[in-house]
């Protein structure tokens, strides 16, 4: 069953509310009980020096008899709560209200105790006294009626005023549980409230420099990066929409205007297959493209790594190009034979990170320019490769922002040349995959660099793989 933390609140107040309350109700009893014992125990010792002092001047002078008559006159003395006997036990003076009761019986040793005598309860010194010449046991006695009456009326208040009191305490543990939660309850209802059609919605965070505020301001920052992440959803899917729409309007196009064409000999009929091939091909690529980011984003991706030597990887991506580049008047420089340079990879995706870099320089560097790869070691010890063109350049404005999806610097370039802006964000997911850094170096009209810098404990040392 669960208890609301309110009511869990409420139950853990009061109980330690109760404890205290207890202690402190036992301890009040106690130490009334023990003021009033003092005080009632200094009232038996005075008026024992009283009597003591009667004897010691009566004594002998007036005779027992005399002096029981004396002694019974003075209500200061308290006559019929005393008693006097002799060393050999005999009774001398028994006032009435002690007569018979067993107190004070100790065989000299002065003490005081508590004792019932009928339906009295006693409070009892006795002493044994040497009153010229003379021992003697004096018993004095005085009735705790109204101390107990006293401590029982205090005992009586106190059971009635705990659960009293534990009502009051368990109203007030519900009231301030209650106020102390009534900004969460606040966070929750306006947490509930905010679905996919309200994500700019956040929760007011409260001024008060505690806990809740700080839920609060958390939560928002939560909502924040969700918000965010959905804002790149709906961008990606869209703009992937938009890209596949152009190439199947212009499939849809070809076919139509072919088919209405009465006239259409073969050729038309090859051209027009010609553009539905392209488009498709086309198509295929982006589609291929769009997967493999969705797979990068689901983080499903999981790669297999092995020793792959940077130099080989990079000399084949280029080999592969060579063809295209040399029908566009393009030089591909690669560095001569150097020594193997290995880094902890995915061979496959490493070939594909190249070949986006080269297929790049390859749209954006006019005849006549070239593209070269370099590859080494920066000074702290991290592998790196390099692909450098000597092309159109990328403005400054737009450095920062060609990583991103669907990103084109030149939209208006004719579209054969145009990618769908998704290489570099493939490149970017790639080196991400392998915990390195893709970063450019670019001014216009003076060719980019694009370095791909691998941590170093991705490179891995010769003899572990020889
Ligand atoms: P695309 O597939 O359209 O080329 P990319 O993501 O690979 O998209 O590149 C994004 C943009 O960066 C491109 O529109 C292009 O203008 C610019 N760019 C990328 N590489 C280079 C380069 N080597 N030289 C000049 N511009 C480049």
């Amino acid at each position: 069953m669960r208890i609301p933390i309110r009511i869990r609140l409420t139950a853990v107040y009061c109980s330690a509310f109760l404890v205290v309350i207890a202690i402190l109700a036992v301890g009040t009893y106690a130490s009334v009980r023990a003021a009033v014992h003092t005080i009632v125990d200094h009232e038996l010792n005075s008026r024992l020096d009283g009597v003591d002092d009667h004897l010691t001047r009566h004594v002998q002078r007036l005779g027992w008899p005399e002096l029981s008559k004396s002694l019974a006159l003075h209500p200061a003395f308290h006559p019929g709560l005393l008693r006097i006997a002799d060393a050999g036990g005999a009774v001398l003076f028994e006032g009435t209200s002690i007569r018979g009761s067993s107190g004070g019986r100790n065989g000299g040793t002065p003490a005081f105790e508590t004792i019932s005598h009928g339906d009295q309860r006693l409070r009892v010194l006795g002493v044994r006294r040497t009153i010229q010449g003379q021992t003697y046991d004096l018993t004095l006695g005085t009735d705790l009626l109204i101390p107990g009456a006293i401590l029982d009326r205090l005992w009586l208040v106190m059971l009635l005023s705990i659960p009293a009191v534990l009502l009051a305490a368990s109203w007030a543990g519900y009231w301030i549980s209650g106020r102390a939660l009534e900004p969460v309850s606040a966070i929750i209802a306006a947490a509930r409230s905010i679905d996919s059609t309200k994500l700019n919605e956040r929760i007011a965070v409260p001024n008060t420099g505690d806990e809740i505020q700080q839920l609060a301001a958390t939560t928002n920052g939560m909502l924040d990066r969700i918000e965010d992440g959905v804002r790149h959803i709906r961008q990606f899917t869209a703009d992937a929409s938009h890209e596949l729409r152009t190439p199947v309007a212009i499939i849809r196009a070809a076919a139509e205007v072919t088919l209405l064409n009465r006239s259409a000999n073969e050729r038309t009929y090859r051209d027009a297959l010609q553009r539905i091939l392209h488009e498709s091909e086309q198509s295929s690529k982006l589609l291929e493209d769009l997967l493999s980011l969705a797979r990068a984003d689901s983080g499903a991706e999981r790669l297999e790594h092995e020793a792959v030597d940077l130099r080989t990887s990079v000399t084949a991506a280029c080999a592969r190009i060579m063809p295209l580049a040399r029908t566009r008047g393009l030089a591909v420089k690669i560095p001569p034979h150097q020594s193997a340079l290995w880094v902890d990879a995915n061979e496959g995706q490493l070939r594909r990170l190249w070949l986006i870099l080269l297929d790049n320089g390859l749209k954006n560097t006019p005849a006549g320019g070239s593209i070269q790869v370099a590859t080494g070691t920066t000074q702290d010890g991290r592998p790196f490769c390099e692909v450098i063109d000597t092309g159109v350049g990328i403005p400054s404005e737009h450095l920062s922002r060609i990583f991103q999806r669907f990103y084109r610097v030149d939209k208006a370039r004719v579209r054969s040349e145009r990618g769908a802006g998704l290489g570099l964000a493939i490149a970017f997911e790639i080196a991400t995959l392998h915990d390195a850094v893709i970063d450019v170096q670019s001014e216009p009209d003076r060719g980019a660099s694009f370095r791909v810098t691998f941590p170093r404990r991705h490179a891995v040392v010769m003899a572990h793989v020889s």
